[in-house]
Order: structure tokens, then C-alpha cells, then sequence
């Protein structure tokens, strides 16, 4: 029996593996066998990997939370097999997955390291080598204990590990494309791979449980100034319509026109879901700070903290498909599930 280290590398698409189609020069999605052929370093890791991909690679704005939970999914039915696990996906909607998966993973105490690159692996100046080989070796590492060293979901990219669910993507073109504003970086990759034990989240007792719903009734609204009410209440009036992210401007504050709260004031009355997240990239919202987020607190909108939007999107999503009626529903999405934002 080896005591090497195991992964399973997860195979989702993204410009990792894509290629340029010679006839258009489009970036298309390739399939696992070609990726593995141009980095044969893989065969040198000290770690035995496994690997999965989809059947048909995506670009990762594609993703849909049904893809989620089919990732969820792979991890549970392979936990026992493997020490970590490091998922390939696109950039552009990474955070949001890696939000999913640390509600979706109840109980997780392996690494689960989503990573990507700006520039496909099979290019010359490409970031794609040293983002996976370092992700493999993170999902790989253990502590003193011989516990998994990052038991959380994460997100590794540009020599930097961030907790998953407090990842944005900043940058469309940079290396660095990826910042957790609110939290800091769980590791950094140097010359060493230094790791902020105080920053990780500590190691959860009990089986790891894979919740394989989400309800995708939700919306997310960015306020601008002289956004109309009518306009407002045409949206939230949606058939179907459970729950509105609200991006707010500064500290969570929006337009005090009565007929713009009204329109809000409408929505929570019929049982929606209100909450309200940052358009800023860092911070937090403090609802009642202001004159300006005091009617949100009157009407009950749920005040975001420093969660992102693709975090409040992904637990959103979770909540509305794991409780029962409105109350249960605020007092959760009120406390922290899996470090996705801080208690003022
Ligand atoms: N469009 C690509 C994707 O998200 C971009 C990337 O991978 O960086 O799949």
C-alpha cells in the first residue's frame, strides 16, 4: 500500500482546457485525455490522481446549479477514496460554484480546490501549470496530525488560496484574476506554501453529508441611482419569484422615494425574501447606519454582512430548497454556514 497522497482531479471545462479552433480562432472546451497530454509534469507529482470529467466540458458561464450539485456529487461518492479533491473550472463563474459547494458539502473535512486559468494550458505564456500542479499539492497537503490541512472549499489562482465562498473575480484579463476582499488568503505560494492556519476553517467532526437540492427562483438586483419603482415592482412581481439579492450602494443603503420602498415593502409583505449585499467590493453593510438602509430594516430585508453576491446567490439558492417558511429561512441565511461572511 502507497502512502502517497490521493486526489481527484474533477474535470469541468473552462479556458484550462480549452483550444483555439483553427477555423474561427473561438476558444472551445477540449477533453481530459488532451489536457493531461500537455502537462506531462502530472506523471511526476509525488500524489496518485485520479481523474472525472464532464462527457461534454464547459465554458463555466454554462454552468447551471443542476452542474453544482453534479460536482457535489462526485466528491461525496468518491470521499473515502480520495484525501482531496481539486476541481477544473472556468473563471468566470468559479466563485459561484465554489460558493455552492461549501453549502452543498456539509461536514466537508477534505480540500476541495476549484482552480483555472486566464490563458489555455496549451499556450506558450500560459498560468494553467502552475495553478493546477500547486492546487494538487494544496488539496494533497497535511497537517502535523495527518489531517487534511485546508478542510474547506477553496479556490486557488496566481500563487494565492482563498476560501471559496469569499472569492470575486476582479480581472478578465490579468493572472490575478481572483480577490477574497473580506477574508484573508488562506495560503500563499512562494518558494514555500506558507498556510494562515488562523484563517482556515477548523477541522468539523462527522460524516460529510452531499445536499443535492437548490431552488433557482431567485433574483439579484444592482440599485442605480434613478432606478424607477415601477420598474422595481414589475421585477420583484416575477410568477415564481422567491427571493432578491438587493446590490446596494456604500454600506447597504438604497433610494428613500416612498414608492420605491413601497415596491420593496410590497415583496416582503407576499413572503419574499429581501437581502441586501455591497455593490462595494469590500466592507460590509450595516443596515440603519444611514437614514438611507433604515426603511430595509423596518420592512425585515436580511442585511448581508460582507457576504458577496455569489455567495448570497449560492445560499440563497440552498436555503430557499432547505427550510420551511420565512422566519426559519432569515434566521439562516443570519448565521454563517461555512465562513461565507463575519458577524459584526
Ligand atoms: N470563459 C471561461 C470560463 O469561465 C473563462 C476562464 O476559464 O477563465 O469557462
Amino acid at each position: 500500500m502507497s502512502d502517497r497522497a490521493s486526489v481527484l482531479l474533477i474535470y469541468t471545462g473552462g479556458t484550462i482546457g480549452m483550444w483555439a479552433d483553427p477555423r474561427t480562432g473561438t476558444l472551445r472546451p477540449m477533453d481530459l485525455g488532451l489536457l493531461e497530454e500537455q502537462v506531462p509534469e502530472l506523471a511526476r507529482i509525488n500524489v496518485r490522481l485520479g481523474t472525472v470529467a464532464f462527457e461534454r466540458p464547459i465554458d463555466s458561464s454554462d454552468m447551471r446549479p443542476a452542474d453544482w450539485v453534479r460536482i457535489a456529487r462526485i466528491i461525496g461518492d468518491n470521499y473515502s477514496t480520495y484525501d482531496g479533491f481539486v476541481v477544473l473550472h472556468g473563471s468566470d463563474t468559479m466563485a459561484y460554484t465554489a460558493s455552492a459547494l461549501s453549502f452543498l458539502l456539509e461536514g466537508l473535512a477534505k480540500p476541495v480546490v476549484l482552480t483555472g486559468s486566464q490563458l489555455p494550458i496549451g499556450t506558450i505564456r500560459t498560468d494553467a501549470k502552475e495553478n493546477l500542479i500547486t492546487a494538487i499539492e494544496i488539496a494533497a497537503a497535511k497537517d502535523e496530525q495527518g489531517r487534511a490541512m485546508v478542510p474547506e472549499v477553496a479556490v486557488y489562482f496566481e500563487y494565492r488560496l482563498m476560501r471559496g465562498n469569499r472569492t470575486v473575480k476582479v480581472h478578465a484579463e490579468r493572472f490575478e484574476a481572483f480577490r477574497s476582499p473580506n477574508w484573508p488568503t488562506l495560503a500563499e505560494a512562494g518558494v514555500h506554501l506558507r498556510y494562515d492556519r488562523a484563517a482556515i476553517l477548523p477541522h468539523r467532526a462527522g460524516p460529510l453529508k452531499v445536499h443535492d437540492r437548490l431552488d433557482d427562483r431567485i433574483a439579484v438586483i444592482r440599485l442605480f441611482p434613478g432606478i424607477r419603482a415601477d420598474w422595481m415592482r414589475h421585477a420583484l412581481a416575477q410568477p415564481g419569484l422567491r427571493a432578491a439579492v438587493l446590490t446596494t450602494f456604500g454600506s447597504g443603503n438604497g433610494p428613500t422615494d416612498p414608492e420605491f420602498v413601497a415596491a420593496l415593502r410590497e415583496a416582503r409583505d407576499r413572503g419574499m425574501l429581501l437581502i441586501n449585499v455591497t455593490q462595494c467590493v469590500g466592507g460590509r453593510v450595516e443596515q440603519g447606519r444611514y437614514a438611507t438602509s433604515q426603511a430595509f430594516v423596518d420592512m425585515g430585508v436580511v442585511g448581508g454582512a460582507d457576504i458577496t453576491v455569489e455567495a448570497a446567490v449560492a445560499k440563497t439558492m440552498f436555503l430557499l430548497a432547505h427550510t420551511q417558511g420565512t422566519e426559519e429561512l432569515v434566521q439562516r441565511m443570519e448565521a454563517p454556514i461555512a465562513g461565507e461572511f463575519t458577524l459584526g
